[in-house]
C-alpha cells in the first residue's frame, strides 16, 4: 500500500516537479513561439524531471539542457518543442525514428504522439536508463536498439519522421533513404562552423531543406560505446 502511494507521488510530482511547475514550463514554450497544441499537451504529460538524476530534478522544468552523464545531455525543453513540431509538421507520423535516445525524454514525448518510435544509442548505459523509464512510464510503443544511429534501422523503414539529436557535419545518406515520400528528417547539421538545425522533407523527385536555425548539440559519433 504504501510502495503504491509512493510510486504515484513520483509519477505526479512535488513541489519544483509537480503539474503546476510544468504547466509553468509549457507556458514559456507557447511564449516562445511552439504552436503545435499536440507537442504542448505532450510536454505536460510527460515528467522531465524522472529523465534526469534526482538531484538535478528541482531544475527539470527549467528551460535548459542538463547533463545526464557518459558527457551527454538532455536537450533543452524548447528544442524537444521545436523538434517535434517540425517533424509532425502539421500531420500524424505513424512511425518516426530517433537518433540518440540519451536519457529517453524525447522519445517518451513522440510516444505520446506517434504510434510507433524507434529510438538509437550508441551508448549501451544510457540505453539501460532510458528502457526502465519507459517502463515505469508505461510507454510501450517505443522500441529501442543499441547502435550505431547513421545507419538508421533499416529494417524498419520507411519512416514518416527521423529525429536525429546530435550535431554531424554531413547528413547520412542512409537516413534520407530510410524517409518516406513526404517524410522530414530533423538534424543538426555543422555549417561554416555553426550548427543548423535543418529539416528535409523527401519529395517525389527529390529533396527539400529549410534550415530551422541555429541549435546546439553535442557530436553524433561513430561506432558504440
Ligand atoms: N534525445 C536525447 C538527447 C540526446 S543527447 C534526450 O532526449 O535525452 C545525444 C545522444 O546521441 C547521446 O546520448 C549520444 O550518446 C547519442 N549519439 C551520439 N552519436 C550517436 C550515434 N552515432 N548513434 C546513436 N546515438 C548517438
Amino acid at each position: 500500500m504504501i510502495h503504491k502511494k509512493k510510486i504515484r507521488s513520483e509519477n505526479r510530482g512535488i513541489g519544483m516537479t509537480s503539474q503546476g511547475t510544468r504547466d509553468r514550463l509549457v507556458e514559456t514554450l507557447r511564449r516562445e513561439g511552439i504552436k503545435d497544441e499536440r507537442v504542448l499537451k505532450a510536454i505536460t504529460l510527460v515528467p522531465r524531471h524522472q529523465f534526469v538524476d534526482e538531484a538535478l530534478s528541482s531544475r527539470a522544468y527549467e528551460n535548459t539542457a542538463l547533463p545526464i552523464g557518459q558527457r551527454q545531455t538532455i536537450s533543452q525543453p524548447w528544442i524537444v518543442a521545436r523538434m517535434t513540431e517540425a517533424i509532425l509538421d502539421g500531420r500524424q507520423p505513424e512511425k518516426v525514428l530517433e537518433v540518440g535516445t540519451g536519457s529517453g525524454y524525447q522519445a517518451a514525448i513522440l510516444a505520446h504522439l506517434v504510434p510507433r518510435v524507434f529510438t538509437v544509442e550508441r551508448i549501451d548505459e544510457l540505453l539501460k536508463l532510458a528502457r526502465r523509464r519507459f517502463h515505469n512510464l508505461g510507454l510501450n510503443n517505443i522500441y529501442i536498439r543499441y547502435a550505431d544511429g547513421h545507419l538508421g534501422w533499416a529494417s524498419q523503414a520507411p519512416f514518416d519522421g527521423i529525429m536525429v539529436t546530435a550535431a554531424t557535419q554531413t547528413i547520412p545518406q542512409e537516413l534520407l533513404e530510410q524517409l518516406a515520400i513526404g517524410g522530414v528528417l530533423v538534424i543538426p547539421v555543422e555549417r561554416r562552423g555553426q550548427q543548423r538545425l535543418m529539416s528535409v522533407r523527401r519529395t517525389e523527385d527529390g529533396f527539400e531543406e529549410t534550415d530551422l536555425g541555429g541549435v546546439i548539440f553535442v557530436p553524433l559519433l561513430s561506432g558504440l560505446a
